[in-house]
């Protein structure tokens, strides 16, 4: 494994960036960007030969881990053989990596639209629900990212939206379960579904339905939290769509392609959107590539007339390519089934054990590869760690633990009071075992934080 060159090319490297990369989501003179040099597996490595243990998958992308040589033998010999196909001729590896999807995308979405990423995604979705009801409104929830474009970003329910909102994109918020802080003073899943379910009737009711285009969810909640819905929660949505007319949208662009356990999260409760949007795990982030699946009745209303959208790079073959490899090899290899049984029996059953001898841990949620530890300043009254939307000074207790895992070793995922643990599909059980020590370590020093 090499390690890359030297102390003066990691100097360079940095000094070449600081000076000339604009970073995203960040104040650029206050950030220190670490240097990577190279990855394979569930590691990634700067030219120092500091090795982390991914357990934020980059940005929760990696499902199939670093470097993994079907897929960088698939980029190579698609470049090899034919680089670039605009949008509107047909080309083999486009067809092979929508037909893939298509099959494994539950109920009758079958045809792909193809973007960049996931918020294209998602820009493309509600312009297809818009035009498809011919209605304006979206309805999303509070509690939810769905990408930083124009509407992507409207639609999401963070404060990532605060200082980019236009608050004239016909967007309306509404309240999700979220057991742990209950909206509805919920006391159980049970009581929490019906209550969330019976709160969004009547934001749909006086919204107006007949103004409503779309409900726009992440199936499972992702950087907002890690919340997996109640029994009965989507199948409920998915029920008064149908009651009124609204399309379906399920945001799969973090949940989807096994970071569940399962192809899509989706398929955990058997409900079918009308429109579901991926990215990220479909090749596992080697070349930009996200989509839409649409159900046959959406598409339908684009037969004879055309869909007004499109994308230079929609269904470039480099990302098609990385696709088709990648899927092909979460077949081939069990990797969805690992991600079930790491979560099942290694990360679940780890995470819990945590949280008893860890005071700042308020509550471990999750499934899959896919957990998030919510750290509290005590126990009793839920006080998150830091306050809501910390920053500075606010955030010292987060960013003290996570400056601990890496020093362990390991790269974490830390939003607002919760660190996630979304490490590649392809994690063995030695890797996650690693991982929960470094964990067990690090939390000691949130631990110092909380009233115990
Ligand atoms: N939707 C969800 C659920 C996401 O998690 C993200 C990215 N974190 C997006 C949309 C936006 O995707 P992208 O960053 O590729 O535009």
């Amino acid at each position: 494994m090499s390690t890359g060159s030297s102390k003066s090319t990691q100097a360079a490297v940095k000094a070449a960036d600081r000076a000339h990369v604009f970073h995203p989501w960040s104040a650029q003179d206050l950030i220190d960007p670490l240097v990577v040099a190279g990855a394979e597996g569930s590691y990634f490595w700067d030219h120092d030969g500091n090795r982390y243990l991914d357990f934020s998958s980059q940005l929760v992308n990696t499902n199939i881990g670093h470097q993994h040589p079907k897929v960088v033998a698939a980029v190579q010999e698609q470049a090899a053989r034919l680089c670039t196909v605009a949008p509107g001729f047909a080309v083999d590896v486009r067809s092979e990596a929508a037909r893939l999807i298509a099959r494994r995308t539950p109920g009758d979405l079958d045809k792909i639209f193809f973007t960049n990423g996931g918020a294209e995604a998602v820009e493309n979705a509600v312009r297809m629900a818009r035009l498809h009801t011919g209605r304006p409104k979206i309805l999303s929830a509070y509690r939810s990212y769905h990408g930083a474009t124009a509407a992507a970003i409207n639609l999401t329910g963070d404060p990532r939206r605060w200082p980019s909102d236009t608050a004239s994109a016909g967007v309306v918020h509404f309240w999700g379960p979220y057991l742990y802080r209950s909206h509805f003073h919920a006391t159980s899943e049970v009581q929490e579904c019906e209550r969330a379910l019976a709160h969004l009737e009547e934001v749909v009711a006086f919204e107006g339905p007949q103004t409503i285009a779309a409900i726009v969810l992440e199936t499972v909640v992702g950087t907002a939290g890690i919340l997996v819905p109640p029994a009965g929660y989507l199948a409920g949505v998915r029920e008064i769509c149908d009651r009124y007319g609204i399309v379906f949208v399920l945001d799969e662009v973090m949940a989807g392609f096994g970071r569940t356990g399962r192809w899509f999260a989706a398929d955990h409760w058997g409900v079918v959107p009308d429109l579901l949007t991926f990215a990220k795990g479909v090749n596992s982030g080697y070349v930009p590539l996200g989509g839409v699946a649409i159900s046959a009745e959406i598409a339908a209303t684009f037969a004879t007339r055309p869909y007004p959208g499109g994308l230079t790079y929609s269904g470039h073959p480099l990302a098609c390519a990385s696709a088709v490899a990648t899927i092909n090899a979460m077949a081939d290899e069990g990797i969805v089934e690992n991600a079930a049984r790491i979560g099942a029996d290694v990360l679940g059953p780890g995470l819990a054990e945590l949280a008893e001898r860890h005071p700042s841990v308020g509550e471990v949620r999750g499934t899959g590869v896919f957990w998030a530890l919510e750290l509290v300043r005590d126990r009793e009254t839920r006080e998150p760690l830091v306050p809501y939307n910390a920053t500075g000074e606010a955030n010292g207790p987060m960013a003290a633990f996570a400056a601990a895992c890496r020093e362990g070793g390991l790269w974490p995922f830390v939003n607002m009071n919760r660190t996630h643990v979304v490490p590649p599909c392809t994690i063995t059980e030695a890797e996650a075992k690693e991982g929960l020590a470094v964990l067990d370590t690090a939390l000691t020093v949130a631990d110092a934080y909380t009233a115990a």
